[in-house]
């Protein structure tokens, strides 16, 4: 489907003189090989213009060594700054989740994947962990998203808060805090509504809720597939609620995760976690190296 980075490069490279050193030439000529490549993987424009833009000044006058090619040479030094960008501080899959119960906040559109994701977090936290976790579910449109997180709940093994008909969401998050103080739970998790799309009473509704509860995590979860979509929708959660890592899913899929790197440059915010299937084991710790390799092909 796609082209590999290295096999277009090489070609590239077979047409110039072959030199000690990576000459100005040699690079912008390797680099539009990149652009485009990035560009495939559904990387923003912008964001791939100033990408390219960086590597330019780190490959030009760099001494090829004599064991690799100009074309692979380049392909590691555009690898090892796709890794350098997407990398955050510190380890992804940690939680922050000291002073129990730790509450931690799921947002982000309908049918990204956020209540799938909310039980697999509470699965690893409570097995890789030894968490006591408790999920709520605030989605009071749509009564078959709440039960749905009471289905996973019962086969992952994690409680759920009861669901009591005709509460608001803020009433039903501070009836999850008093429960998980009260049941002596490590985690609270509370899966907030999506909507289709980002509107004015979605983010009021979320914005209250996250002052009730003062979040340790605000998790974004976001549809790895979507592109440009998933790094407008991270920005604007991330100006109005304030997130603190974004999850990826449905990198099971054919996307090349371009989304990834768009969304890291454009928030500044870590990733996390990706999501790599409709099964509840089916997550893990975002690792930019593999990313990275995915991103070039
Ligand atoms: P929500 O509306 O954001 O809560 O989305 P859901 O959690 O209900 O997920 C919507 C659909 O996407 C469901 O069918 C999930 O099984 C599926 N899904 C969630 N995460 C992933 C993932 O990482 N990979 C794949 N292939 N499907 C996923």
């Amino acid at each position: 489907m796609f082209e590999n980075l290295s096999e277009r490069l090489s070609g590239v490279f077979d047409r110039l003189t072959k030199q000690g050193s990576l000459s100005e030439e040699d690079v912008k000529t390797a680099l539009r090989e990149v652009r485009v490549a990035l560009l495939e993987a559904d990387v923003s424009l912008p964001v791939a213009r100033d990408f390219i833009k960086k590597v330019q000044d780190q490959a030009t006058g760099q001494a090829v060594t004599k064991s690799v090619t100009p074309g692979q040479q380049v392909v590691k030094i555009v690898h090892d700054a796709l890794v350098d960008t997407l990398r955050g501080e510190g380890d992804p899959g940690q939680l922050k989740i000291d002073s129990p119960p730790a509450p931690i906040l799921m947002v982000g559109l309908q049918g990204s994947g956020k209540t799938t994701t909310t039980g697999k977090l509470a699965k690893r936290l409570k097995e890789k962990e030894g968490k006591k976790v408790l999920m709520a579910s605030l989605d009071v449109y749509r009564p078959a998203a709440m039960d749905q997180l009471a289905v996973l709940g019962t086969q992952i093994g994690v409680d759920t808060l009861p669901i009591v008909p005709g509460q608001k969401p803020v009433d039903i998050a501070k009836r999850a805090k008093q429960q998980a103080v009260l049941g002596g739970y490590d985690v609270y998790m509370l899966d907030t509504a999506g909507r289709l799309q980002i509107d004015e009473v979605l983010m009021q509704e979320v914005e209250d809720v996250r002052d009730v509860v003062s979040p340790r995590e605000t998790l974004l979860v976001v549809d790895g597939l979507t592109g440009q979509v998933a790094v407008e929708v991270a920005e604007e959660f991330d100006a109005k609620i304030g997130i603190s890592g974004v999850v990826l899913t449905r990198m099971d899929g054919d996307g090349r995760g371009g989304a990834a790197l768009s969304m890291r440059a454009v928030t500044g915010k870590p990733i996390r976690f990706v999501g790599l299937g409709e099964k509840m084991d089916a997550i893990e710790t975002f690792e930019p190296d593999r990313i990275a390799g995915r991103i070039l092909g």
